[in-house]
């Protein structure tokens, strides 16, 4: 437990009914703001049916998006609850770089409207995992704990034993798509085959950006004889493309 975490801790017990986001002031019971909570931008139709990409309003209906149709990702749908966007990118660069697990709770209030039921439905729940080092540095696994905020009725469904990082990749922030697949080549591994052999898999992390990070896990997994694969997310990037396995750019979806 770091200073900020402590010192948050202390700022709460003092200042208990402040904005999770702003700290500004807020009345009765809620964790946002009125302004932040009118920021939250939940994913609406239309998007891809299969990779939630985002289209443009006007564009029809849900269907399928064009990278999804010239190279299918090795998921069968991935989903996130809302826009990566403050107050929520906030909420959770706080979790994962900040340690402050008290953002928990709002994320877990904001996925209420959200339908998990795709998703509850699989046999198994598995956190995109950090590599050990990475873990020791930040002290906690931010998909991990969204799992059990998502999940919390279906803990023993939630698997963090199975998909290990083996390499501690760079960090990805600054990585285009190409450059990204590049760096997370070969940077996961299934270590327990018999568990998800023939199970279907929700796969959690925190952000979508580039799909980039799912797409090499969901084939570590589909490799190591997984059933099916969905992903969830918490947030995704507006700009947010998907690509192939192992192909170009394929552009917005
Ligand atoms: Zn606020
Ligand atoms: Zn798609």
């Amino acid at each position: 437990m770091g200073f900020r975490y402590w010192l948050h801790v202390v700022l709460d017990l003092l200042f208990p009914s402040t904005c999770a986001a702003c700290r500004m002031p807020v009345s009765g019971s809620l964790c946002l703001c009125a302004g932040c909570m009118a920021d939250v931008r939940y994913l609406h139709s239309p998007l891809c049916v299969r990779c939630g990409a985002l289209f443009a309003a006007g564009n029809g209906g849900d269907h399928i998006c064009g990278a999804c149709l010239r190279r299918p990702p090795p998921f069968v749908l991935a989903r996130a609850v809302v826009l990566y966007a403050p107050p929520v990118s906030t909420l959770l660069q706080r979790l994962k770089y900040g340690g402050d697990r008290t953002v928990l709770s709002t994320l877990t209030h904001l996925a209420v409207p959200f339908d998990l039921t795709p998703f509850a439905s699989c046999d198994l729940i598995i956190p995109v995992p950090l590599h050990r080092k990475r873990l020791r540095e930040r002290g906690l696994n931010q998909s991990l704990l969204l799992a059990h905020g998502f999940f919390s009725q279906d803990a023993q469904v939630i698997r963090p034993d199975i998909l290990v990082r083996t390499r501690d990749t760079a960090p990805q922030t600054r990585l285009g798509g190409k450059e990204r697949r590049k760096n997370l080549r070969s940077a996961f591994a299934v270590t327990r085959r018999a568990d998800i052999c023939g199970r279907s898999v929700c796969l959690v992390d925190d952000v979508l950006t580039t799909g980039a990070t799912v797409i090499e896990c969901a084939g570590a997994l589909m490799r190591a004889g997984a059933g099916e694969i969905k992903v969830l997310t918490m947030a995704r990037a507006v700009e947010s493309m998907i690509v192939g396995p192992a192909g170009k750019e394929t552009g917005r979806g």
